[in-house]
């Protein structure tokens, strides 16, 4: 089998909410569509370890919110790259309640949302596909859609752990470096910095070749703007790693 077929497929990019004022999460989906027209229902495909599958199966209600291309780097950061266990993504989040489920709807960065009554679950294997109806749906903006290719070839995004498809990270590209290589003996004592958001490792050894970071480079002396290559949060969040 050619593996990279996969990627041939098209997603979007949707934050998944559900729950009610006092109770409730979020993740970021690539598998969220409109499945029939008649009734207007849209499935989404969430993990089975997925927190929000619990708020999902419970309330039986979600919303399905759609990020545009021009999006902040933190918000993937916050509902797709962490748990949602002991932590409220939606501190400093804008999101309302739908109309007609008080299910909470994320604002930041979307150019629609959908309200949805969950109407159907079906066991898939590692995801269960829920199905809702559509009681309400508004556009917010006329901002392109960010897509799952552009996250994945122009922001050279990774896919969440929990993410469905078998899309394979994307392949390295020739370095561009800014600065010339340290020798190995100083970035065998340089010290490791872990994104606090989303895990992602800062290996001064690696450096971070796709956004012109070359291997070598102490994470102080990163520039200020870089940030996080998975989630893109800047350098405060990141923290020693002691292995
Ligand atoms: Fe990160």
């Amino acid at each position: 089998m050619d593996a990279s077929a996969f990627e041939k497929l098209s997603y979007g990019v949707y934050i998944i909410a559900s729950g009610c004022s006092d109770e409730k999460n979020a993740f970021v989906a690539t598998t969220a569509f409109q499945v029939t027209s008649e009734p207007l229902q849209i499935a989404v495909a969430c993990n089975k370890n997925n927190f929000t599958r619990t708020f999902i199966e419970i309330f039986k209600k979600f919303s399905v919110s759609v990020l545009k291309q021009d999006y902040t780097p933190s918000i993937l950061g916050n509902f797709g790259y962490r748990t949602g266990r002991g932590v409220n993504k939606f501190d400093g989040i804008h999101y309302k309640l739908g109309p007609h489920t008080s299910v909470p709807i994320v604002l930041d960065d979307a150019v629609a949302w959908f309200e949805c009554k969950l109407v159907n679950s079906i066991d898939v294997g590692s995801h269960i596909l829920f199905i809702g109806e559509v009681m309400d749906a508004d556009t917010l903006t006329d901002d392109t859609p960010l897509t799952y290719t552009y996250y994945r070839e122009v922001k050279k995004g990774k896919a969440p752990k929990n993410a469905p498809h078998g899309v394979a990270a994307p392949k390295d590209e020739e370095p561009k470096f800014e600065k010339p290589l340290t020798n190995n003996i100083k970035s065998s004592t340089m010290k490791s910095y872990e994104c606090s958001v989303c895990g992602y490792v800062y290996n001064p050894a690696e450096g971070d070749p796709d956004n012109g970071i070359a291997p070598g480079t102490p994470f102080e002396e990163l520039p200020d703007d870089w940030t996080c290559p998975l989630c893109g949060v800047p350098k405060s969040d990141f923290e020693v790693k002691n292995d």
